[in-house]
């Protein structure tokens, strides 16, 4: 993607991220901290959104913002940079896909990774839902609908049909989908589709 910075994931995340990664950045943002499974689903995706090496050190770093230089360096620098392809086996990771978040690394309950319309209680899928998604046009009277899909399991349709509720105001109907009637099928997906609807 275009190249991102630092200082624009606070502003981005508000409009454009589905709400797995909604929640990873809140949960940073509230403990300066992010478990294993965490980084490495929220890194990966801010790498396939357009953040630099450069860009992403300095994200990771000003976030951890309890911790000094030399624990950030001994223990998580290391990591950021592999998940660039800059250490070990020097692979390019590609983010996960919605396939792979609903169905490895199940999260525990001290865990911010995952699916929240799989990982989460229908309570606090609805109470997160109101509190991420009221800026973009989502009410309490979209949330039976939302919640019977997620209850018959289908977790990337409800997705779905957040995108369509919350880019109404950009055209987007019923059905349309992330485009053509598509659903989401990776997160890097609809947050490009939701930054594309806005040019
Ligand atoms: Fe994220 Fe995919 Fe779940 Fe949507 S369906 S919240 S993009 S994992």
């Amino acid at each position: 993607g275009d190249e991102i910075t630092a200082d624009m994931i606070d502003g981005m995340a508000k409009q454009h991220f589905p709400m797995c990664m909604r929640h990873l950045h809140e949960s940073l943002r509230k403990d300066k901290h992010l478990k294993h499974f965490g980084r490495l689903q929220y890194g990966l995706f801010l790498k396939v959104l357009g953040l630099s090496i450069e860009e992403a050190l300095a994200f990771w770093r000003r976030s951890f913002s309890l911790i000094q230089d030399d624990k950030f360096n001994k223990e998580y620098k290391y990591n950021i940079r592999h998940t660039f392809g800059l250490e070990g086996k020097r692979a390019n990771y590609p983010a996960k896909s919605c396939q792979q978040i609903l169905t490895a690394d199940q999260p525990g309950p001290q865990d911010s990774h995952g699916c929240p319309y799989r990982h989460f209680s229908i309570d606090n899928l609805q109470t997160g839902l109101l509190s991420m998604y009221s800026n973009q046009g989502l009410s309490s009277a979209h949330l039976p609908e939302i919640v019977s899909i997620v209850k018959a399991g289908h977790y990337h349709v409800a997705c779905t049909r957040v995108f369509e509720i919350t880019h109404a105001a950009q055209g987007v109907k019923k059905n349309d989908g992330v485009g053509e009637g598509e659903s989401v099928t990776h997160p890097n997906q609809y947050a490009a589709r939701s930054l594309e609807l806005e040019k």
